[in-house]
């Protein structure tokens, strides 16, 4: 299919225009004008860019992108190699990231929920980016625990008493804990995201709340092979989704 196609495709799909961002959302490297194979990825690192360019991708979609707000503008160093490794083998670049955690059924809140067992029944924090929901069955934390490592293949850092029973639970993917501020008093038994900062584990034993940092990667990596699944069979690409291993 045609590159642009796809772009407006997704574009529509993400209602990318509606979102205030940290980075431009859609096509951020221009490649090649046709797209038939896609490869699936969390961040565009050198390592993803490499293994997509091994596999013939035409187009590389990534939750994280180039072009940080805040960041060094300059196409420099380590941003260089990647971006001239793009170009030279005329790979697409396509970003996308609120608009990915946000969307209701492919994106990474969705996916985390469906694959935690969570039914979502709210919203809450900065643009609704935060869901709200419940375990179907209540489980003790240390329960929930193992629970999220064998969906995650991750053991999370968790703050709160083994004990506790988890009902209701809040979670945003990825670096979201300044979320907790707002989620420690919406009635919750736990907050779920994927790193921890020093002032969490204070409001977590203030608040009764228990804290679960699941891993900025392994929450965030479900959003991104949802949509190049949902791709492939709207549009019969051939999808590549690439779990490159990373610790944090
Ligand atoms: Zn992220």
């Amino acid at each position: 299919m045609a590159r642009q196609d796809l772009e407006n495709y997704i574009g529509q799909l993400l209602l990318v225009d509606t979102w205030r961002d940290y980075c431009p959302n859609g096509l951020q490297i221009e490649g090649r004008k046709n797209v038939q194979r896609i490869v699936t990825g969390v961040t565009a690192s050198q390592a993803l860019i490499d293994a997509a360019i091994d596999l013939n991708a035409d187009a590389l979609l990534v939750h994280h992108g180039f072009f940080w707000k805040g960041e060094n503008a300059c196409i420099t160093r380590n941003k260089k190699t990647r971006i001239a490794k793009l170009l030279a083998n005329d790979l697409n670049l396509l970003a996308y990231h609120l608009p990915l955690d946000a969307h209701p059924t492919l994106g990474n809140n969705a996916q985390l929920g469906k694959k935690l067992g969570l039914i979502g029944s709210g919203r809450f924090g900065d643009q609704q980016l935060g869901w709200l929901g419940e375990l179907e069955t209540p489980l003790t934390l240390a329960e929930f625990t193992l629970q999220i490592d064998a969906q995650l293949q991750r053991l999370p850092l968790v703050i709160g008493p083994a004990e506790q029973i988890i009902k209701r639970v809040a979670w945003c993917t990825g670096g979201a804990q300044s979320f907790f501020h707002e989620a420690a008093h919406l009635n919750i038994d736990c907050f779920i995201t994927g790193e921890a900062s020093e002032f969490v584990t204070h409001l977590a034993r203030e608040s009764g709340v228990s804290y679960i940092a699941a891993g900025h990667h392994a929450t965030e990596r479900y959003g991104i092979e949802a949509l190049g699944q949902h791709l492939a069979s709207q549009y019969g690409l051939e999808h590549i989704h690439l779990d490159l291993e990373n610790p944090v």
